[in-house]
């Protein structure tokens, strides 16, 4: 049976869910998650930043994160061509964890709902949310396993359907992104890797080197896997083969450093495709709902930052909520939106810079200032919020004028 007189509902038992639903029971709020699958279940997103840590460690989910066996994670490398570099998270300009995991996502997720559970909060699965009407007390249609249909009503919604979109599609509250599309093709290797060079604990971004608006990531497991994906425009990919899998192993051949590493490894299950993932909404939040993670905009993959994002949203979205609930007035675009796209706008910034190249001009370049790269990789480890970091403050302004700086000494080398 349902509950009454909730306080919260969440749609949704993803990190930005099950974290959203932790912080809210933990300060004594009636709290209900309706998830519309089984957990576990697939999910792309494997790649942590440490700034998420301590999103982890509000929601009191910190030992069993730690205690999970996930693959450590202390840093990116990036690969062009003959050029590789490397950002370790130690030596960054924000304070705040500098290490984090690379998470198989069925597991992970399946681990932040089981902890929520074990707090006490309500989760139920199997249950899909289908209808939402706001014009008095916020109530939810809900459709269970069996087909039967019943009504959920609280004093607020949350949204934390990442790519189901949710509230997004049942309002009209959908715009398109400021992002062309783009499409990924992924698979999880046995990757059989014996290069002794490759370091386990960092994602590795390569770059196409025929075309550098084309590039992959090798997220490594604790279990001898990997995550391997593709991103390019559909056409591109589309003309590499008939099937995913054809496509995404002409793309690797075209990268001969990874092509290389992955001399003797396996695909385990045939490739997925992930089109046109970019999206907008035109409102974050009301007095009513808020979007969460993914089910508000969501940019792009190539610096991993969208579980970031989406623990981000949920521990903002819960200090507003819990204001609103105990009576004082939240204004939603200034308390939680705002504060929210600071950190996506940022993001947004370094992802339009990495494919018009600027950003890669800036990483590969050889005389990196020490003081500059560990701005940059503060925000390469999610603190893309850190109004101290100018790289963030000013962010636009001054990834132009490095820019400017590296095309400079580039020309004229010292
Ligand atoms: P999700 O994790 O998507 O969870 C949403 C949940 O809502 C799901 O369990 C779903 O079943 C449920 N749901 C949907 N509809 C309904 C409904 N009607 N009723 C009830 N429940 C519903 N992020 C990273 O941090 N690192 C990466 O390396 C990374 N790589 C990526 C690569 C690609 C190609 C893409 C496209 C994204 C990547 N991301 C990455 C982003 C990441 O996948 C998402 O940002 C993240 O999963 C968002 O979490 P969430 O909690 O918002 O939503």
């Amino acid at each position: 049976s349902i509950p009454d007189n909730l306080d919260v509902v969440i749609i949704g038992a993803g990190p930005s869910g099950s974290i959203a639903a932790s912080l809210l029971h933990q300060q004594g709020k009636k709290v209900l998650v309706l998830e519309k699958q089984f957990f576990p279940r697939f999910s792309i997103g494997e790649s942590l930043l440490p700034c998420c840590m301590q999103v982890i460690e509000e929601a009191n989910m910190l030992d069993a994160v730690n205690n999970a066996g996930f693959q450590f994670k202390n840093g990116a490398a990036f690969q062009y061509g003959d050029r590789y570099t490397t950002f370790d998270f130690d030596d960054k300009f924000t304070t705040g964890p500098s290490t984090t995991f690379q998470v198989e996502r069925a597991k992970f997720d399946k681990l932040l709902a089981d902890t929520a559970q074990a707090q006490g909060v309500d989760i139920r699965f199997g249950q899909t949310v289908e209808q939402v009407d706001l014009s008095a007390t916020p109530r939810l249609h809900v459709r269970n396993e069996q087909g039967k249909t019943y009504e959920v009503n609280a004093q607020y919604i949350l949204d934390a359907s990442g790519f189901g979109r949710v509230l997004p599609r049942l309002l009209d509250l959908e715009r398109p992104s400021s992002l062309p599309t783009r499409s990924a093709i992924f698979t999880h290797v046995e990757d059989n890797i014996t290069d002794a060079n490759f370091d386990r604990n960092k994602i590795l971004i390569s770059v196409n080197p025929n075309d550098p608006s084309i590039w992959y990531w090798l997220i490594p497991f604790s279990n001898g896997r990997c995550s391997l994906g593709v991103v390019a425009e559909p056409e591109k990919l589309a003309q590499q083969g008939d099937d995913f899998n054809t496509q995404l192993l002409n793309m690797v051949e075209q990268e001969p450093s990874l092509h290389k590493l992955l001399k003797n490894s396996k695909i385990l299950n045939n490739c997925n495709e992930l089109k046109g993932y970019s999206a907008n909404i035109s409102t974050l939040a009301t007095d009513k709902f808020a979007l969460l993670g993914n089910a508000g905009e969501f940019l792009d993959p190539v610096f991993s930052s969208g579980v970031t994002i989406a623990m981000q949203s949920a521990s903002f979205a819960v200090k507003s909520l819990i204001k609103q609930l105990n009576g004082e007035s939240v204004d939603w675009q200034q308390d939680y939106a705002a504060p929210l796209m600071q950190g996506v706008n940022t993001f947004r910034t370094y992802v339009q810079a990495w494919y018009d190249t600027h950003f890669q001009q800036v990483i590969f370049h050889q005389d990196s200032n020490p003081k500059i790269k560990q701005m940059i990789c503060s925000i390469l480890a999610g603190y893309a919020w850190d109004m101290n970091n100018p790289y963030v403050s000013q962010s636009d302004r001054r990834l132009r004028t490095l820019v400017e700086l590296c095309q400079e000494t580039a020309l004229n080398p010292v």
